[in-house]
C-alpha cells in the first residue's frame, strides 16, 4: 500500500472523501516522514503538533457531514514569513527569534477557513533574501535528492517538505524566484501569482512592491488548487487587485493546440547549464508536438534586470526593516541611550546578507544617489513591462528555464554574492513586471537531480499559465521522488 504521505493533494482529497482514510492519517503519515526527514533536512522551523491535531480532528468532523472542499482536511506547511496566529514567526532571523503573533495573515487565514490543517513552519533564508535557505539564522536546509545541496531559496523548507512528503503542500513568498527556483531545484511545482492576486497582509515584508505568496505542490492541479484557496481580494492589503480572480483549474485540461508560445531567446544562451538547456528544448519540442505554434522572441531589457532588482528590492528592504528596533518586537539588546540599544539590537539580530541589503538599499536612496540608482532602476522596470507587453501582443506565454542549474553544493556560492545572486537570472524579471510564472519539473540532470521548465503569462494570466503547465507535465512525465522520500534513510 502506498504510503499516505506520498499521496497528491487530489488523491488525498478522494480518499477522505470516500472513507478510505482520515485527516488524522494523513498527519501521521506527514508526522512520521517528517521524523524520518528532519535530522538529514532541517526543512521546518517549528512543528505545530497540538494546533496540527485539533485542526485534523475538526476537518474529519466535518468530511463525516459530507464536507468536500478542496482542502478541507489536507496537512499542508508554511513558510515562516507568514504570520500565524499563536505560533512562532521567525522570517528565518535572530531578531525576531520567539516571536508570537496575535494574529493570522490574510492568506493563513483562508486556509484555516477552507479546513487546510497546518502542519508547521518551515526555514527560509532570513526575510526570504537568498537563493539557497543558507542564509536562515537557524541553519540550513538540505535537498532531499542529495543532502550534500541546497534546495534553493529561499522558500527551501517549503520545497523540501514538499519534495519528501512530510506535507503535502506548502506556501512560500517570491520576490525574485522564491518559489520557483527551490521547486526547480526539488523537483516540484510552484507558482507564482500575479501581483495582488494574494492578499499580502501578514505577510513579512522584504520588498513590497514584489514580493508574493504562493503555492509550491507535487503536481500542478495541486499547485492550481492550493492557490485558489488563498487568492482574491482584501481590503487589508491596499495592493490587493480587486477584481475577478483568473479561473486557474478551468483550462488544465484544455491542451496547447492553438496557443501561442514564445521563448525567450535571452534566457536560453549563456550562463545556462547546457543540460538544462537540453531538458528545455525537449520540453519546447513536445509543446510544437502538441499543437502549440513556438516562435523564439525578444524580451530585450531582461538585461538588465538582475541589476535592478538589486537595487529595488534592497531599498525597499532597508525601508521595510526600519520598524526592527528593538522596541516593539523579538529581540532586544540593552544599551545606554536608546539609540544604543536599537543600533546593538540591530547588528546582533540581522544575518550579514540582511545588513548587505540594507546598507546597498539606504545607499540607493541616500540623496545625491537617489536618481542614479533608485530612479534608474524604475525606469529599467518600465523598459520591462513594456517589453514583456510587446512579446503578450504576439504570444500567449512564454517559456525559459527555471534556474540556470540543477542544485549546488552547500557552500558553494556562500563567498561570493554576486554568483548567487546569478541563481534568479530567469525568474526576476516577472517580479518586476507584475506578472504571473510558474515552474513544472521536466527531468533529470547528468547529476540526477530535478530540472524545472519556466512558464511566464502576462498579468491576470493565470489560467492559460496552467492550461500550459498541466500539458508541459503530462508530456514530462516526470515521476522520479526524492530518494529519501522512498527508501530507507543512509546516514549522510
Ligand atoms: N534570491 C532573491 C534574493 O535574494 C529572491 C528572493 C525572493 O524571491 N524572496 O533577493
Amino acid at each position: 500500500m502506498t504510503d499516505l504521505a506520498d499521496l497528491t493533494i487530489a488523491q488525498a482529497r478522494a480518499g477522505l472523501r470516500d472513507g478510505s482514510f482520515t485527516s488524522i492519517d494523513l498527519l501521521d503519515a506527514a508526522q512520521r516522514r517528517a521524523a524520518v526527514s528532519e535530522p538529514h533536512l532541517h526543512a521546518y522551523l517549528t512543528i505545530d503538533r497540538e494546533g496540527a491535531r485539533e485542526a485534523a480532528v475538526a476537518a474529519d468532523r466535518s468530511i463525516a457531514d459530507g464536507d468536500t472542499r478542496p482542502l478541507v482536511g489536507i496537512p499542508i506547511a508554511l513558510k515562516d514569513n507568514m504570520v500565524t496566529k499563536g505560533v512562532e514567526t521567525t522570517a528565518g532571523s535572530q531578531i525576531l527569534a520567539g516571536w508570537t503573533p496575535p494574529y493570522d495573515g490574510t492568506a493563513v487565514r483562508r486556509l484555516r477557513e477552507a479546513g487546510a490543517v497546518i502542519v508547521g513552519k518551515t526555514n527560509l533564508d532570513e526575510f526570504a533574501m537568498g537563493s539557497s535557505t543558507e542564509n536562515s539564522a537557524y541553519g540550513p536546509t538540505r535537498n532531499p535528492w542529495n543532502t550534500d545541496t541546497v534546495p534553493g531559496g529561499s522558500s527551501g523548507g517549503s520545497a523540501a517538505v514538499v519534495a519528501v512528503g512530510s506535507a503535502l503542500g506548502a506556501f512560500g513568498s517570491d520576490t525574485g524566484g522564491s518559489i520557483r527556483q527551490p521547486a526547480s531545484l526539488t523537483g516540484t511545482v510552484g507558482a507564482k501569482p500575479t501581483y495582488g492576486l494574494v492578499s499580502r497582509y501578514g505577510l513579512i515584508a522584504f520588498a513590497s512592491s514584489l514580493d508574493q505568496i504562493g503555492p509550491i505542490a507535487q503536481t500542478v492541479p495541486d499547485a492550481a488548487t492550493l492557490l485558489e484557496a488563498v487568492a482574491g481580494w482584501d481590503p487589508l492589503d491596499a495592493t490587493s487587485f480587486h477584481g475577478d480572480v483568473p479561473a486557474i483549474s478551468r483550462s488544465l485540461d484544455a491542451g496547447v493546440g492553438g496557443l501561442r508560445i514564445g521563448v525567450v531567446r535571452e534566457l536560453v544562451g549563456s550562463g545556462i547549464e547546457p543540460d538544462v538547456l537540453g531538458a528545455t528544448q525537449a520540453t519546447i519540442d513536445r509543446l510544437a508536438d502538441a499543437g502549440a505554434d513556438v516562435v523564439e522572441l525578444s524580451v530585450p531589457a531582461i538585461e538588465y534586470a538582475l541589476s535592478a532588482y538589486y537595487l529595488i528590492a534592497p531599498a525597499e528592504c532597508s525601508s521595510n526593516l526600519a520598524r526592527f528596533d528593538g522596541v516593539r518586537y523579538g529581540l532586544r539588546v540593552d544599551g545606554a541611550t536608546t539609540e544604543e540599544m536599537m543600533a546593538k539590537t540591530r547588528a546582533d539580530g540581522f544575518g550579514p546578507e540582511v545588513i548587505r541589503r540594507i546598507l546597498l538599499g539606504t545607499y540607493a536612496l541616500s540623496a545625491g544617489y537617489y536618481d542614479a540608482f533608485y530612479g534608474q532602476s524604475q525606469r529599467v522596470r518600465t523598459l520591462l513591462r513594456r517589453d514583456f507587453a510587446a512579446a503578450y501582443d504576439q504570444v500567449d506565454v512564454l517559456v525559459s528555464p527555471t534556474s540556470p542549474s540543477t542544485a549546488f553544493e552547500i557552500g558553494s556560492k556562500t563567498a561570493d554574492p554576486y554568483t548567487m545572486y546569478l541563481s534568479d537570472i530567469c525568474t526576476i524579471a516577472t517580479n518586476l513586471a507584475g506578472d504571473p510564472a510558474i515552474s513544472v519539473p521536466v527531468g533529470l540532470g547528468n547529476d540526477r537531480l530535478p530540472i524545472g521548465f519556466q512558464i511566464m503569462a502576462p498579468a491576470l494570466g493565470e489560467e492559460v499559465m496552467f492550461r500550459v503547465a498541466a500539458e508541459v507535465e503530462r508530456g514530462a512525465a516526470f515521476v522520479e521522488r526524492a530518494q529519501l522520500a522512498t527508501s530507507e534513510v543512509v546516514t549522510p
